[in-house]
Formats: structure tokens, sequence, C-alpha cells
């Protein structure tokens, strides 16, 4: 089912008008490239990806879906259909083995519907309201129903005349904290099997939409723009080649600025199951914009332990102890399981570092973890935990570290195992 794209939010753009689309996915303005740039390492007209801003950490952010009615009962959503489409943004922005999105980029952001109101009361994180006016997309529902912006991310479902999806406004121009701060999607595309069928039949307008919340603009925004200057002109991507349209349907490839244009990228208009890509640059400008102009979104870290072995391959010897990652409060002992890589360990040491860079260690193992070691722990009884009292210190939250298992059997004498990428949750 096609619609119309409506032209009206699109007047705004000056220099960066999109090519005409065939498809009407997305009515989003675009960034108006006469404004004054503002200066950050994600801005409005500017981008400079930053290491700071690698998935290191996990973020989560709570959304709440305020679905609109008519009094005919039309753009009723179930609660199980929205959590269909949290659970496509999450296979998309984590590329989840197994889902559609597993061959893009894992953002390490997620989503989660909200579970405290902003009074404090417990919630679904799904609000219902039938009017005739707001289920057109008419007047200022948001002043009604929106949730401090600051700290939710608020979705709307109606009819939305204009397309099957839009954002009032980017986050690096002014936007944020303003009830007007919102996502809107065509009801009929929300979820993983929406009524609107096919191309809209997996719930990629959301992940769309979530893209332009998070400072990303369209790939073909711009057209061919600047060869040179791809920070600062275009999608302000630089792994995204660049595009002189948007692309429609599902075609097998298409190019053009002399190079393969990104038609499987979420910020192109591709058919939803055509979909499934955002690049290593536009998940660090999202990390950016989610750092400096959605400080407020996403203020817990979530603790995350991740394998990591080295070169040659070492023994994956670290044992977690615990599934739950290193907690603020918590108890967290991991064991290093020298029975695997050195029987006749005499003694085990646990080794944590604030960094995580590879260095290389001779024949016995790959040292994986920086140097110098915040703190070095020896075990005199092989194969025990090591139980590390975490404390309840807020600067922690988030914090990355690095953990490595070594044995001995002869004093001076290590074998090195796999390492642990860990960061502090709560
Ligand atoms: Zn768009």
């Amino acid at each position: 089912m096609l619609r119309p794209r409506h032209a009206t939010l699109l007047a705004l753009a000056l220099l960066c008008v999109p090519a005409q689309a065939q498809r009407g996915r997305c009515g989003a303005p675009e960034p108006v490239f006469s404004a004054a740039a503002v200066p950050a390492d994600c801005g409005y007209l500017t981008n400079s990806p930053q290491p700071e801003y690698e998935p290191t950490c996990t973020y989560e952010i709570p959304v709440v879906f305020h679905v609109i009615q008519s009094t005919s009962g039309a753009g009723f959503l179930s609660a199980a259909t929205i959590q269909e489409q949290i659970d496509v943004l999450n296979e998309d922005f984590l590329a989840l083995p197994g889902s559609l999105g597993a061959p893009g980029t894992n953002s390490s952001i997620r989503f989660r519907l909200a579970t405290t109101a902003p009074d404090g009361s417990a919630t679904t994180g799904i609000t219902y309201s039938t009017n005739n006016s707001w289920f057109q997309d008419s007047g200022a529902y948001w002043n009604t129903l929106a949730w401090d912006t600051n700290r939710y991310m608020n979705v709307y479902t109606n009819a939305v005349p204009c397309c099957f999806g839009y954002v009032a406004d980017f986050p690096s121009n002014g936007i944020v904290g303003q009830a007007r701060d919102r996502i809107v999607l065509w009801w009929e595309a929300v979820g993983r099997q929406p009524t609107a069928g096919w191309p809209l039949n997996r719930g990629r307008t959301a992940t769309h939409e979530a893209g332009h919340y998070l400072g990303l603009y369209h790939t073909f925004c711009g057209g061919c723009g600047s060869a040179t200057d791809c920070y600062g002109t275009g999608d302000l991507i630089c792994d995204t080649n660049r595009e002189q349209s948007s692309t429609s349907g599902c075609p097998g490839s298409k190019s053009s600025c002399a190079s393969a244009d990104p038609i499987h990228n979420y910020m192109d208009y591709t058919d939803d199951p055509c979909l499934w890509e955002f690049t290593p640059e536009q998940v660090n400008r999202m990390r950016c914009t989610l750092e400096n102009w959605r400080v407020d979104l996403s203020p817990t870290a979530v603790a995350q332990q991740t394998v990591r072995a080295g070169t040659p391959s070492n023994p994956l010897a670290l044992l977690p102890g615990q599934t739950s990652g290193p907690s603020l409060g918590a108890v967290w002992d991991p064991v290093v399981d020298h029975t695997t890589f050195e029987p006749s360990a005499t003694v085990d040491f646990l080794l944590l570092s604030l960094s995580s860079i590879n260095v290389p260690a001779g024949a016995k193992g790959t040292l994986l973890c920086d140097v110098p070691f915040l703190l070095v722990l020896q075990n005199n009884a092989p194969g025990t935990p090591f139980p590390l009292a975490i404390p309840v210190v807020s600067e922690l939250l988030g914090f990355p570290f690095c953990v490595q298992a070594a044995s001995s059997s002869a004093p001076g004498q290590f074998r090195l195992t796999n390492a642990l990428d860990c960061v502090f949750g709560n």
C-alpha cells in the first residue's frame, strides 16, 4: 500500500531536499544547511566520530507508546503488537543473531517499554486515547500526552496522513525537552506483521524513525554532496556511500555518485525486508547523540561481560561465575578454570585492567588486557572463586574494565587465558 508523501514538513529544507519519494516512508524534516553550525562531535551540520563513542556499554532507552484511536475504533494496537515492535527495534539495533537485522552493526543501544511513569507509578509503557482530530495527526496532542521527553522516547501512533512516520525535528536542533519531541508512526505499520502488509511488513518504519531520533539523516540527504567532505555534507557519515536519491522497492543493486548505493541501510527508503544495516559510523553518531544531546534518556548502564579470545586462541578458562555481570552492590566471583589449560597449576591469578588493548605476551598466551594492571589478585587455591564485592559508587556505572586470568605451576611462569571485557551496571 502506497501513501503519498506530504510536503509540509519538508518546506523547512533549503539545501537538503530529498529526491521525490516513491514510497512516502518518512516525513521527517531534512536538516537545514543554512542554519548556524553547532560545535559538537555529532552536531546538526557536522560529524566527527570519536573512539569514546564506540559501543562499549549498553544504553537502554525507556519508551512510551501513545496509541491514538478514532471514535470508530480504528488505530487500536494491542500490548502484544507494541512489544513486537520493541522486539524488532532491538533485533535491528543490536544486530541480534538469527534476526533480519543480524548483518548490521551492534549498536549496544536497546529499547524497553517504560515500567515507571513520570509520577513514579507503575506502568505498561502504553497509553490509549480516543480523539478523531489527534487520530488524523492534527492538534498539538503532545501537549496533553507527552511524558518528559528528556527521560522517555515518546512514540505516537495514529493515521498520520503525510507518510508512514516522522520525527518532529532532530535532537541537535534543540527539540529535546520540548513536548513536541516525538516519533509518529502510522498505526498500520507497527509491529512484526503490521496491518499495512508489504512492503511495511517488518516493523522497520520504527527503526528508521528511531535512527532520526538519535541524530541520523537519510543516506540520500543532499544527493551526492561532496566527495571530499563526507562529515560535513550529505548524511554526515563517511562509511555510507554517497547516494543521489532514495531507493524504492528492493533492487538487486543500485549505484550513483560513482559507487554502490547503501540500499540496505535503515536510513534509505528500501522495502522493509531489504533493510538490515546501520554502519559503524552511524552507530558512533547515535551513541554520541545519546551522550551529548539526550543525556537524561539512558542514565543507567547495564552490566555486561563479553568473552574475548586471543591469538593464538587461548582456552576459555575464565568463568565469570555469575551470569548477571558485575553490578554495583553485588559480589562478583569469577573463577579461573585452570584445569583446562594448566593442569599442574598451584596458584591462580586474576588481573584487572582499566583498558583493553591487545599486547602480545609470548608463546604462552596473549595478554588481552592493557598494562599496568589496576589490581592483581592471587588465589592460592586453584579453581576457587575470586569474590569481589563491588561498592555502590555511582561513578562506577558504565565504567569499562578488563579481566584476565592466569595460572602458574612454577614461580614466574604464567599461562594466560581469554579475557572478559566488562562494564559495571546496576
Ligand atoms: Zn526518514
